[in-house]
């Protein structure tokens, strides 16, 4: 897109600033239901679901939990089986021996440093075996104490095409969302932007025409 169109674009919707409530209205009141896709009953399931989440689909997740929290319900029982054992009841979400790794190594700790219960801050779990930020993010706000914004490729795509960040990189992302988002929103933006990625701002064809806050983004066709 040609510079002088981009910077005309930006001053029609105006400063992100007085944009980011509308924004975050709108979409709430379209999607009254963007929640988590995962499913889980307790900290403990929703630590294993987000870990197993990577590279995979929130679906593929669930159906192999369902069968997977039957049989492990603790912490101990990660640690009581075969490492091999646990590769196999994993292997469909993929990167199964990685995962299998993170999650041994994550009980090992939970049970040693944390009474066997999953930590709601977040330096405490980014100590976790791998859990990176994004997983601690979206364990934190799950667990009702959102200390950051979780930055996927959904909430990546739509705040640069919403015109909210010019970064590429998810920190940067991330410290341009929490500078903007009242820290009320913090849980709830992602689920947002996610829900609105899927189905209307999607990645090869955005669909601005039926779009709820296409006056508000620089990006819209329309
Ligand atoms: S107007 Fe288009 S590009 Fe902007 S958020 Fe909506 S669908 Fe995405």
């Amino acid at each position: 897109m040609p510079r002088s169109y981009v910077h005309e674009a930006r001053k029609r919707v105006g400063p992100k600033r007085a944009r980011i409530v509308p924004i975050i209205d709108r979409l709430t009141a379209e999607y009254p239901d963007a929640t988590i896709a995962l499913r889980f009953r307790s900290d403990l399931e929703l630590l294993v679901s987000v870990m197993l989440s990577a590279q995979t689909t929130d679906v593929n997740v669930n159906r192999v939990t369902e069968q997977l929290f039957q049989k492990y319900r603790r912490p101990e029982d990660y640690l009581a089986v075969p490492l091999e054992e646990l590769e196999r009841d994993i292997y469909a979400t993929g990167f199964f021996r990685q995962k299998a790794k993170a999650l041994r190594g994550t009980m090992a700790m939970l049970l040693t440093d944390f009474d066997g219960r999953v930590p709601r801050r977040l330096e405490d779990l980014v100590r976790l075996p791998g859990v990176a930020r994004k997983t601690a993010n979206v364990v934190a706000a799950e667990l009702g104490n959102p200390q950051g914004i979780v930055v996927d490729t959904h909430v990546r795509r739509l705040s640069q095409r919403l015109g909210l960040t010019r970064k590429e990189d998810p920190v940067k992302i991330e410290r341009d969302l929490q500078w903007l988002v009242p820290r009320a929103s913090w849980g709830l933006f992602p689920h947002l932007l996610i829900w609105h990625g899927r189905r209307v701002c999607i990645a090869r064809r955005p669909e601005c025409e039926r779009c709820v806050v296409n006056d508000l983004c620089p990006s819209s066709r329309v």
